[in-house]
């Protein structure tokens, strides 16, 4: 299994949904099967109880759960069909872990976010990744995992520090990194100092980007790319713009016009993909 996690700086609302769903989107066009996890760093369950005008519209999957927009978006771009389980909240995993506190399950052992929340959360993901779909009934290859917020947030803190962890607990061949940020216009220029402090907090706490997506209200200037990678210690090839266009649906077509699968798939030593699919 492969892990792709999708995770934000700056601000939320920048289009992280989208981006994962795009991405999903291109691994599947190389004929992989793909899945996706929504983390919401909230204390809620589920969005069921949250009002819609502070939060949009929940979406009601096939099984009844009540959950966020984004994994809308996820069954509509890969036609697949999510479980409740897909959507990872605080309340669902401190309910877990205080019903497994309260039948004794850590033998008198002092109950911690690290290790046993952020343990918890590596299993929720590894057993729910293996949940079949798609109308083929098989295990996915891919896992896209959108972690909900801003990194830096207190509330997403045992999420980031147990995806740290997950890294190697699956290995780093299995597992890459897609931080998403905004570049700002002001009189206008192309702001890069937002996503500067955002890759160095992101890598204060464990995590490397594989790939920068940069949304921003105009296409990006090459100065800019250059001046993100150089600053954020990845190649040119890392860092992914994404403007604003008039449909969301467009924006797989950007990421795949800056050949972002070619570097994920290296990145993730995704084999037996011929070059006409990678091309395509
Ligand atoms: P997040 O997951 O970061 O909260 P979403 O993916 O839900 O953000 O996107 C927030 C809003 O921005 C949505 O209404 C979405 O349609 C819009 N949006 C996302 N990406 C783009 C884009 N490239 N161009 C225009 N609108 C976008």
């Amino acid at each position: 299994m492969k892990y792709v996690v999708v995770s934000g700086g700056v601000i939320s609302g920048i289009g992280k949904g989208v981006i994962a769903s795009s991405t999903g989107l291109l691994f599947k066009t190389l004929g992989l099967r793909v899945t996706s996890i929504k983390i919401d760093p909230y204390m809620n369950i589920d969005a069921g109880t949250m009002s819609p005008l502070e939060h949009g519209e929940c979406f009601v999957l096939n099984d009844g759960g009540e959950v966020d927009l984004d994994l809308g978006n996820y069954e509509r771009y890969l036609n697949i069909t999510l479980t409740r389980n897909h959507n990872i909240t605080t309340g669902k995993i401190y309910s877990q872990v205080i019903e497994k506190e309260r039948k004794g399950d850590y033998l008198g052992k002092t109950v911690q976010v690290v290790p046993h929340l952020t343990n918890a959360i590596q299993e929720w993901i590894e057993r729910v990744a293996k949940i079949p779909v798609d109308d083929t009934g098989l295990e996915p290859e891919v896992c896209i995992i959108e972690l909900g917020g801003t990194v830096g947030d207190i509330e997403s803190a045992p999420f980031v520090e147990a995806l740290r962890q997950f890294q190697f607990r699956v290995g780093t061949e299995n597992f890459a990194l897609i931080h998403v940020s905004l570049v700002p216009v002001i009189h206008g220029e192309q702001k890069t100092k937002p996503t500067q402090a955002a890759i160095k907090d992101l890598r204060s706490l464990g995590l490397t980007p594989d790939m920068i997506a940069c949304r921003c209200q105009d296409v990006l200037e090459v100065a800019t790319i250059e001046k993100i990678g150089m600053f954020c210690h990845v190649g040119p090839q890392q860092v992914i713009a994404v403007h604003d266009v008039n449909s969301t649906y467009h924006v797989p077509l950007l990421l795949k016009q800056q050949k972002m699968m070619k570097y994920l798939t290296k990145k993730l030593a995704i084999g037996d993909i011929d070059a006409t699919a990678l091309a395509r």
